[in-house]
């Protein structure tokens, strides 16, 4: 790593070889720490699904030089978000154009993303075992400020665990109640579907009275990403593996023009997701611990900044535990760094679901400010998220 870090000595256990989780262990690993990452599948696999990484993101994967590799698996760049009305008639055309690096607007494959990260992470040297499942994490005390992590049958004792273990965090548990989730009426599905007849490398909006669908095109435009919202009253799990019948995605949809009707007839198999809503956590540390990615800041998917979220805390970790070689306040540094910026974000992602979703005279009113926004200030929408795109942990 670059910016004149200093080294870091010593052992840290990571748990869970997730985005945040792989992206932190190579950070520190660069920074000369021997890093162990536990993690509870037996093997590195990823759900078929892609993610936008911003610009904001892909600025982590540079500084820990993983961004070509990234790019050499047919990562197309977004060039812009183009919102349709159920019909598919084209509302609005916003370019990224207006970022400051619009080039670093990436869609992802998640398994690309986690092979990319997972073999960064070996080769800076970090130790990966698989299969081990944490049940518990215990805090250091003053006397004995050794934090440890229980597996099944066995205790493992580390002057530093980081809790990389996402949505339902282990670790989070024993920095005390990070408050109660709830259900936002809202499910997701996502698909992936093969050789897209129109690839453009943009993010399509398609949007309808208590539904809305995303699509974008993966590896080069071979796969074709898809995410479908619909408001309902009744609770679906909160689980990112949970199957569903693609008819009951279709018959969802049903409403929508001939495009959506095209993608959603060559769905074989989808994902359905309950969309909850959980408050930013207030602790992020203890002696010994830290917390990093979803296991402290989950986010409705509305903006797509959860992984990148995730990759800015890898960064800002390593970098205040290299920048100060008192432990506790370099996890102070670091809570402090990234605490409100991720509650910005998290209810930013959280306001834009309703635009989306409106009905009636409200939709028609909607509709019309967005196409004299796209003809006269086509920039304007995704300048306004400057301060979230443009923004670089690793130059902070
Ligand atoms: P994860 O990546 O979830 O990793 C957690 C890891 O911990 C897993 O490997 C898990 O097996 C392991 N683990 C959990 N419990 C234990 C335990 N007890 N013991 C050992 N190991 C354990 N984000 C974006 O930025 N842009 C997007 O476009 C986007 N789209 C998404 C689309 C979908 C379909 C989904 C599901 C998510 C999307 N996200 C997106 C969100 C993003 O993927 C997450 O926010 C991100 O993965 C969080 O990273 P993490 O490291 O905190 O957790």
């Amino acid at each position: 790593m670059q910016n004149g870090l200093n080294r870091i000595d010593g052992r840290i256990v990571m748990v869970g070889a997730g985005i945040g989780g792989l992206a932190a262990a190579r950070a520190l690993a660069l920074l000369g720490a021997k890093v162990t990452v536990l993690e509870q599948a037996p093997a590195i696999t990823e759900v078929g699904a892609g993610i936008q990484l911003g610009p904001n993101g892909t600025a982590v994967m540079r500084a820990l030089g993983l961004d070509q590799a990234l790019r050499d698996t047919g990562t197309p760049i977004g060039r812009a978000l183009v919102l349709r009305n159920r019909h598919g008639a084209r509302l609005a055309r916003f370019p990224m154009s207006g970022l400051k690096r619009p080039d670093d607007y990436l869609f992802v494959h998640r398994a690309d993303l986690i092979k990319v990260l997972e073999q960064g992470a070996r080769a800076a040297g970090v130790t990966i075992d698989l299969g081990q499942r944490i049940t518990g994490v215990r805090t250091g005390t003053p006397s004995d400020p050794m934090a440890v992590v229980e597996t099944d049958g066995k205790e493992i004792t580390a002057p530093l665990v980081i809790g990389a273990d996402g949505l339902h965090s282990v670790t989070a548990r024993t920095l005390g109640d990070r408050g109660q989730p709830f259900f936002t009426g809202q499910v997701a599905w996502r698909a992936t579907v093969p050789k897209d007849p129109s690839p453009t490398a943009e993010v399509e909006l398609y949007m309808a009275p208590g539904r809305h669908l995303v699509t974008y095109p993966l590896r080069g435009g071979t796969l074709r990403n898809i995410v479908a919202v619909e408001e309902r009253s009744t609770w679906t799990e909160e689980s990112w593996s949970r199957q569903d019948d693609p008819a009951n995605l279709r018959a969802a949809f049903a409403q929508m023009g001939d495009r959506v009707q095209h993608l959603l007839a060559r769905v074989e198999t989808a994902h359905i997701w309950g969309l909850f809503r959980h408050p930013v956590a207030e602790r992020w540390h203890g002696t010994g611990v830290a917390l990093m990615g979803d296991a402290v800041h989950p986010t409705l998917p509305f903006l797509a900044q959860g992984a990148c979220m995730a990759l800015e805390d890898a960064w800002v970790l390593a970098a205040c535990l290299a920048g100060n070689s008192d432990q506790n306040l370099a996890l102070a540094g670091y809570q402090l760094r990234r605490h409100d910026r991720c509650r910005r974000i998290v209810d930013a992602a959280t306001r834009n679901a309703w635009a989306y979703h409106l009905s009636g005279p409200l939709a028609l009113g909607a509709h019309t400010g967005m196409r004299v926004l796209g003809t006269l200030a086509p920039q304007k929408p995704i300048r306004s998220f400057a301060w979230l795109y443009d923004h670089d942990v690793t130059n902070a």
